[in-house]
């Protein structure tokens, strides 16, 4: 309620028409209009309604100035209060900073005293006109601002509004009841919002753009969507609603999408490599600079590969036709991906060695929707590889050379300098040549720093002038204890005038082959001879089997077997004993094959050694005292077991036992002695014979080798026995010897080493009938 007592100056408040609106003072009307009361431009009064409309106390505003009021109701931007002469209309605000649209109303009560009366208009409310802008304003993805129009009174907005164009620090409140043209960022205001509101003010329609690009506050380039709504009141703009949203983020991205397209295409147009890109048609949808020019093609849109291959022909890296189904366009379009086929690749005359690789492209639903194809010109590559090849074969060349066996040696023709020698080359010299010097300093110098024999010098003079043929050398050398012998080949260089600039010497040492070929010669020898020895050692016993037979069949044919019945028994025992002698040699012959053939195998048991020597000793003796010889047995031990074949020792102990008969000569002793040597037993045959010559002493164990045939023209053999009875002796892991002096006697020392085997089968005793069967096919010769 207005207290009216509180004007004294009752002159003062008459009727008052504020637009139809009767306010009586003096008759103590209950006034319902707002008001402020100033005197020298300080409040001293405001009435309840005008704290009801402001939502600002008495005390709140008493005592402040006229300025002071302007401000805090956002007024003083649009209106100067002190200056208005009778009303004004405006737009205030609340404390809640609700912009109330109002005509203010000055009545001066003196010159120092005025009172402004608030008017509301009807519908000032923005709330109540705008039932959508509060939500508006609370969205916070989107900057509002509601302005008055014509003057674009800041009224209402949000915070979004000030932070995406104006400034985030700016606080709503302090640019309320401001132009909104006063906050906003020059550029935006001048080039666009200004015209803008324009067009706006012109058309009555709104405004809508997207994607706008407006420089902000802190001259940031950023897009939003705005609009610019005008509200139509009466036929008159009353309001604008400002929207703007900020897209920024967005456009970034697409932009950035777009300028890596861009890019990307700019990368292909420009790559070194050839870029053919295919749809499932096989036509070319794009290709690049590289390719085009490669292809001598200028416009590619929409060409097919016939047309692009046009000029082309494709071959396979070892010079065959490609076939065109297996090159990687084909199987590009087919859909299938095809990694680093090389080719060759022939436009008109120019020839390059490429790398094809395709890649199909599919979309998310395995549809094929485009083939690229890139083609890399690795002409280069190609000859780098094949430089390190050839380098590579070039080292393993040297390096062969160097560690090769064979001594090389290159010569500088006709310097005669050394260009190179290998390893071996210097070994092979340092032999013959000890104070060589030392192999790196070799290079360079004179032939004669290396070579030992002048003629060598001439040989190489002859090489040269001989051009295309090489020649061959062998060099024998004398060293202090041995004789060495090398060969050397000598093969010509030439260069590009066909003159021979360098002599290559190749040399090997042959020592080892030159005393091979001499032990084969020797054994050709030796095999000749036997095979004479075994025709004649056939031979004789079948002669005189066919003698005997002849005389027997005369002897049956002529009915004279009664009286020549004695005859015939001795020519029966003749043929007999030539069997044997035939079966001796046949067996023999047999058993040497089989052991060099690895066929002969033993059949260890563990027995004792005495017993089985002295079986076989005892079983000859008879035969010997029919040639008047003794045989005398003498062992220093009993018994010894040891591993043997009892079989086959019979053998060799027999033909010891039959050459020492066969050559003594009547009335002498042969021993036999059985000694135990700790790890070995000793078993010797020892005669009074006519012993061996030294020279044959080394060979009488070899392989069918008879001393001496003319002292043992009295005797028959092979000489194969001692060979049988080495090759038994080492079987058993023993060894057999002989020491002889000629005219003297012989012994012949067999040895065996003293082990068992773990399972012994053999039961020890040879059948008699066998056995003297044995002995008869071995004393065959001796007897015939
Ligand atoms: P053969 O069947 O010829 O006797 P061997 O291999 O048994 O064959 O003997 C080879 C040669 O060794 C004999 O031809 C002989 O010249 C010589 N020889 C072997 N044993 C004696 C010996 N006890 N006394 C002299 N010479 C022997």
């Amino acid at each position: 309620m207005y207290n009216v007592k509180a004007y004294t100056n009752k002159s003062k408040f008459q009727n008052f028409n504020y637009g139809g609106f009767i306010v009586n003072l003096d008759n103590k009307i209950k006034v319902s209009m707002p008001f402020i009361h100033l005197k020298n431009n300080i409040v001293i009064n405001i009435n309840n309604e005008f704290e009801k409309l402001t939502g600002y106390s008495k005390e709140e505003l008493s005592d402040k100035s006229l300025e002071y009021i302007s401000k805090i109701l956002k007024i003083n931007k649009q209106a100067f209060l002190k200056n208005i002469t009778c009303c004004c209309e405006v737009f205030i605000f609340t404390k809640e900073s609700e912009p109330l649209e109002v005509t203010i109303h000055k009545k001066t009560l003196s010159e120092s005293e005025q009172i402004y009366f608030i008017k509301e208009k009807p519908n000032s409310r923005m709330n109540d006109r705008f039932q959508y802008v509060g939500a508006m304003l609370s969205y916070s993805k989107t900057g509002t601002a509601i302005l008055s129009f014509p003057d674009l009174i800041l009224l209402k907005a949000n915070q979004k509004m000030f932070e995406s164009i104006i400034h985030p620090s700016i606080h709503i409140n302090n640019s309320l009841g401001l132009s909104i043209t006063e906050v906003l960022p020059m550029e935006y205001k001048y080039n666009i919002f200004e015209k803008i509101i324009m067009q706006v003010a012109e058309n009555k329609e709104p405004y809508f753009c997207k994607e706008m690009r407006i420089l902000t506050y802190n001259n940031e380039i950023k897009y939003f969507d705005i609009s610019i709504v005008p509200i139509i009141i009466s036929g008159k703009i009353k309001y604008i609603v400002h929207t703007l949203k900020d897209v920024t983020e967005k456009i970034v991205s697409s932009n950035i999408i777009k300028e890596q397209n861009d890019e990307l295409e700019a990368i292909i147009e420009n790559m070194d490599d050839e870029v053919i890109i295919f749809n499932k048609d096989g036509k070319c949808i794009n290709m690049n600079k590289k390719a085009r020019v490669s292809h001598l093609i200028k416009d590619n849109t929409n060409i097919t590969i016939e047309e692009i291959y046009k000029y082309t022909e494709f071959y396979e890296m070892d010079g065959s036709a490609a076939s065109f189904d297996e090159l990687t366009v084909t199987k590009l379009i087919n859909g299938e991906k095809n990694e680093k086929k090389r080719l060759i690749r022939k436009i008109y005359n120019n020839v390059q060695y490429i790398e094809t690789t395709g890649t199909p492209i599919y979309d998310i639903q395995n549809n094929f929707i485009c083939g690229v194809l890139v083609i890399r010109d690795i002409s280069e590559i190609i000859k780098y590889e094949e430089s390190l090849y050839i380098k590579a074969q070039y080292n393993s060349l040297s390096n062969m050379i160097e560690n090769l066996d064979l001594g090389i040696y290159r010569i500088k023709y006709p310097e005669l300098h050394i260009i190179d020698i290998n390893k071996t080359a210097y070994n092979l010299i340092k032999l013959v040549k000890p104070n060589i010097d030392p192999h790196s300093s070799l290079i360079g110098k004179s032939i004669n720093h290396i070579i030992t024999k002048d003629y060598i010098i001439d040989i190489i003079h002859n090489t040269s002038k001989n051009k295309y043929k090489s020649c061959f050398k062998t060099v024998k050398y004398n060293l202090d204890k041995k004789e060495i012998f090398r060969k050397y080949i000598f093969q010509p260089v030439l260069g590009l005038n066909n003159e021979v600039i360098e002599v290559i010497i190749i040399g090997m040492d042959i020592t080892e082959e030159i005393k091979v070929k001499k032990e084969l010669e020797n054994a050709l020898k030796i095999q000749d001879e036997v095979y004479s020895n075994v025709a004649h050692e056939l031979k004789t016993p079948l002669n005189v089997i066919f003698s005997a037979n002849q005389v027997m069949d005369l002897y049956i044919n002529n009915d004279m077997t009664e009286t020549n019945k004695q005859k015939l028994l001795e020519y029966n025992k003749s043929i007999n004993q030539n069997c044997y002698r035939l079966t001796k040699l046949i067996n023999n012959i047999v058993d040497l094959s089989k052991s060099k053939l690895g066929f002969l195998k033993l059949n260890l048991s563990n027995q004792n050694i005495v017993e089985v020597i002295e079986t076989i000793v005892q079983s000859v003796t008879q035969y010997a005292k029919l040639k008047n010889l003794n045989i005398i047995f003498d062992t220093t031990i009993e018994e010894k077991i040891i591993a043997c074949d009892p079989m086959m020792l019979e053998r060799v102990m027999l033909n010891l036992l039959s050459n020492a008969i066969k050559f003594s000569k009547p009335n002498e002793n042969i021993y036999i002695n059985v000694v135990d040597k700790n790890n070995m037993i000793e078993i010797s045959v020892e005669d009074t014979g006519i012993g061996i010559d030294k020279k044959h002493l080394g060979l009488i164990f070899d392989k069918y080798y008879q001393a001496d045939k003319s002292l043992t023209r009295y005797a028959e053999g092979s000489g194969i026995g001692l060979s049988l009875s080495k090759v038994i002796a080492e079987m058993h892991g023993g060894k057999i010897s002989v020491e002889s002096e000629l005219n003297k006697g012989s012994v012949f020392k067999l040895e065996l080493p003293i082990k068992t085997v773990k399972n012994s089968k053999f039961n020890g005793r040879v059948n008699m009938r066998n056995k003297v069967e044995m002995i008869e096919i071995e004393f065959s010769d001796i007897y015939s």
